[in-house]
């Protein structure tokens, strides 16, 4: 799984082991940004609003996942704008990311360009979803988490289709700047 170049490395190692304890038990480091989560208001700024104050129905819903795979650059508003996108939707922004995990970040890595953030934000979505470590630069964070919508990052959309969806993606309730989440689609 890639993580952020500055983030702490992920270690998971055993803390207690059976037989020498009565069960076994792991140690687990890793930064809040690892893996699929969600990035909080405290992220980008102090003082700012934590996974406490996020309305649980931001977590889940019907939500539309959109095929992005043939932008070559960051996404901008006009390769949205053929999608149908409106107020209170979940929108999973599946990139070129998908096809190259391993790219998830990187100087290669597709986010979104700040129009393409305004366009979201002027349609009052509920959540957004991509498939790539960071979403954005720290413009792009910043218009969408001001206006309340919730963001995903560093989803696993390399097998899903475009469509719609039930998207389930509960973050660890932490007062944290970010979180993982364990996120899934349901078919309908
Ligand atoms: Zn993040």
């Amino acid at each position: 799984m890639p993580t952020y170049p500055t983030d702490p490395r992920v270690e998971i190692k055993p803390f207690k082991k059976i037989p020498q304890n009565s069960s076994n038990v792991s140690r687990i480091v890793l930064g809040s940004h690892t893996g699929t989560h969600v990035d909080t208001k405290l992220h980008i700024q102090n003082g700012g609003w934590s996974m406490s104050k996020i309305p649980l129905d931001s977590f889940y819903g019907k939500c539309k996942v959109l095929d992005l795979t043939h932008c070559e650059k960051n996404l901008a508003a006009m390769d949205l704008e053929r999608f149908d996108v409106k107020k209170g939707d979940i929108i999973l922004l599946k990139t070129k990311n998908s096809l190259n995990i391993a790219k998830k970040f990187g100087k290669d890595c597709i986010c979104l360009a700040e129009d393409a953030a305004d366009y979201l934000v002027e349609r009052k979505i509920k959540t957004v979803g991509i498939d790539c470590l960071s979403i954005g630069n720290k413009e792009v964070h910043k218009k969408i988490i001001n206006s309340g919508t919730i963001i995903f990052e560093s989803l696993d959309l390399s097998k899903v289709k475009q469509g719609e969806y039930i998207f389930v993606g509960l973050p660890l309730k932490i007062d944290c700047d970010g979180a993982p989440a364990r996120a899934i689609l349901i078919e309908i």
